[in-house]
């Protein structure tokens, strides 16, 4: 998979139909596409069918949660089997709406990263601040605990087969993006982050995307800013119109 990365987070949004008729049209307009790794995160009922239409193109699909044990007595949860059974390859964890509206503490996600990773599936780790956390100038100090209680004692090579996706909460899914200074400077306080619990070559080797209302207009001036390596992409993922621009601006940028 290419450095830079453009993922969809569909959400609980699609039918079984609905993803179907948006691959179908999706797969069309990322023919060109040759340098940008593309991943889409659909709801679960999707996901075998849309890794069979993708199967001749660039992109490649994610789970957008897991569970972290194995198998068993586990009501409605997946497991990392389960996802890579249908043709998953990558999982979102830690997602602020699985922390917030949910629940999950850093302890579980870490959990899950652990069993991602055993299993051969690879996590796009978020992490992000609140508003409230911004504004007592606190963005550092929370993404930095989230970063040490995802990959504290983790291999390099475990640690290079994750994805950082940074996602200030205040910026999800409000039509507020963070300014390219504000995303970027985050995005290499993490970067300065994994050399120090690596070393540069790891840290070099890592995706640190950023999530929050990316859209076509402002995809370009995102990815030309410092350690930005691409997007998680939540409500413009929906329209494949939308997300493949989002998708093309990446790869105008790698040309
Ligand atoms: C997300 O949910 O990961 C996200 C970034 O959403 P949106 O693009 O809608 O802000």
């Amino acid at each position: 998979m290419p450095k830079k990365i453009v993922a969809a987070n569909w959400k609980m949004n699609k039918t079984y139909q609905e993803a179907e008729a948006f691959v179908t049209d999706f797969s069309k307009k990322i023919l060109e596409i040759k340098k940008t790794g593309v991943i889409l995160c659909p709801p679960f009922i999707a996901l075998f069918n849309i890794h069979e239409k993708l199967k001749n193109t660039v992109a490649e699909v994610g789970a957008q949660n897991m569970y972290f044990e194995e198998s068993g007595a586990f009501t409605s949860e997946i497991s990392a089997d389960m996802l890579k059974s249908v043709g998953a390859k990558y999982v979102i964890l830690g997602h602020s709406e699985r922390r917030h509206i949910f629940g999950e503490t850093d302890q579980v996600i870490r959990k899950k990263i652990d069993r991602a990773l055993e299993k051969g599936l690879k996590p796009i780790v978020c992490l992000g601040e609140l508003l409230e956390e911004r504004k007592a100038g606190k963005t550092l100090e929370v993404v930095k605990k989230q970063f040490d209680a995802a990959f504290d004692g983790l291999s390099k090579a475990e640690m290079e087969n994750c994805i950082i996706a940074y996602e200030p909460v205040w910026a999800i899914g409000t039509g507020e993006t963070a300014t390219p200074e504000q995303a970027s400077e985050v995005h290499t306080e993490i970067r300065k982050m994994l050399i120090e619990k690596f070393d540069n070559k790891t840290a070099e080797n890592v995706t640190i995307q950023y999530g929050g209302s990316v859209k076509p207009s402002n995809a370009k001036e995102l990815i030309e800013s410092k350690n930005i390596d691409g997007f998680l992409v939540g409500g413009a993922s929906l329209d494949s119109n939308h997300f493949s621009d989002i998708v093309h601006a990446v790869e105008e940028y790698l040309k």
